[in-house]
């Protein structure tokens, strides 16, 4: 019998809410939720009910000074910069160690289910790429990724590949296999000279063992669906079928679409749709232990609703109704909402950017060559 895909959520993870104006806003989740419940695709899933990750889970990466800063924060919710709690970016809010721990435990439960023979998941509230293992950092108390794969390699020793195509440079996740042969990760995003974290430059390719198995694709501001294609294409499938990985692992992170308040890429659906089909042959061909996805990035609520509900059909081969159900903007109405798309496809599959065209493709060539003569050597290519 085949078997479902296990998808965990509860609404106890919108108390993940740094405040009523942070971008990162719990309705995020919850209308990707309404939106692929509306159409009919979580008939064909496992809802699994997400418990908070324990501290041994937590541990399994972060440091213990940290979990004890956090839960200090917490109790006294008093800033402690040194861990990048009370910052602009991750402000403190009531309950925030129960609401951090459940994310991380949101992954986990898919997680243990993998290490029991489960192939497939999609765990919206996952993907917190940029928590460091002693560092709160990017809207990421704990990092939900380093957590999964360490558990599951812990159980079941595998070859995993990372694939995060998130505006931002999974930095997080990147450092914590920096120095590791067994964990593949490929981030597509954002040239960090123009976007936090910062880093994510070519020359980021892993250390000791793990020389050539950081792989990092900056992108120029205004690069669109053409360049997530290109750099899908002829970066990551190359060394998808040469790393052979076990496990695939992925953040779809949708802050790279056009109409997200917060980056500077030009994405379309049609772009996501392309590499999302593409990642899902490769994971058919390769992953025996299957395909791990995660959410991530996406400050347009309505925007990522619509893009991760398409992602949620391609994983189970289904199709998405041309435009959202009536009923669906209606609820969005009722809850004050009044901009946004209809069409759960954009209409235009290209969208111009910030820069001419060619200077992008430019600096996309140098980037790709740049990667194939220092990188793909250490994969025989
Ligand atoms: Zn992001």
């Amino acid at each position: 019998m085949k078997q479902r895909l296990i998808y965990p959520y509860s609404d106890e993870l919108l108390k993940y809410e740094f405040r009523k104006d942070h971008p990162l806003k719990p309705d995020r989740l919850r209308f990707t939720y309404e939106l692929s419940k509306e159409i009919g695709l979580l008939d064909e899933v496992e809802v699994i009910d997400p418990v908070l990750a324990t501290r041994d889970e937590l541990e399994l990466f972060h440091t213990s000074e940290f979990i004890d800063a956090v839960l200090s924060s917490n109790e006294t919710m008093t800033p402690s910069y040194r861990y990048g709690l009370g910052t602009m970016d991750n402000p403190l809010f009531p309950d925030i160690y129960d609401a951090a721990a459940r994310y991380v435990g949101a992954t986990l439960v898919a997680a243990k289910r993998f290490i029991e023979g489960a192939t497939h998941a999609f765990c919206i509230s996952g993907g917190l790429h940029h928590a460091q293992r002693s560092e709160a950092s990017g809207f990421c108390i704990f990092n939900d990724i380093v957590a999964a794969i360490m558990m599951i390699q812990n159980a079941r020793p595998c070859r995993v590949l990372y694939f995060d195509f998130d505006a931002h440079h999974g930095d997080g996740v990147q450092n914590a296999f920096y120095k590791s042969n067994t964990v593949l990760t490929i981030s597509i995003h954002q040239d960090g000279r123009t976007l936090f974290p910062g880093t994510g430059q070519v020359y980021e390719m892993g250390a000791g063992e793990g020389t050539g198995f950081s792989v990092n694709v900056p992108l120029s501001p205004g690069s669109g669906s053409i360049e997530l294609i290109r750099a899908f294409d002829e970066i990551a499938v190359p060394l998808f079928k040469s790393f052979k990985p076990d496990l695939l692992v992925t953040q779809l992170g949708v802050d790279g679409h056009f109409l997200d308040p917060l980056a500077h890429l030009t994405y379309t659906s049609y772009g996501y749709e392309t590499v999302l089909r593409g990642i899902k042959d490769l994971a058919e061909k390769y992953c025996k232990m299957g395909w791990l996805a995660l959410g991530g990035g996406g400050y347009h609520p309505v925007n990522v609703a619509r893009l991760w509900t398409l992602f949620l059909a391609i994983m189970l081969n289904q199709d998405v109704p041309e435009k959202l159900p009536d009923s669906f903007i209606e609820y969005l109405k009722s809850r004050g909402y009044s901009n946004f798309p209809v069409e759960f496809r954009d209409v235009n599959e290209v969208v111009q950017g910030y820069l001419p065209h060619e200077d992008i493709e430019l600096h996309l060539d140098r980037i790709i060559r740049r990667i194939q003569e220092e990188i793909f050597p250490y994969h025989g290519l």
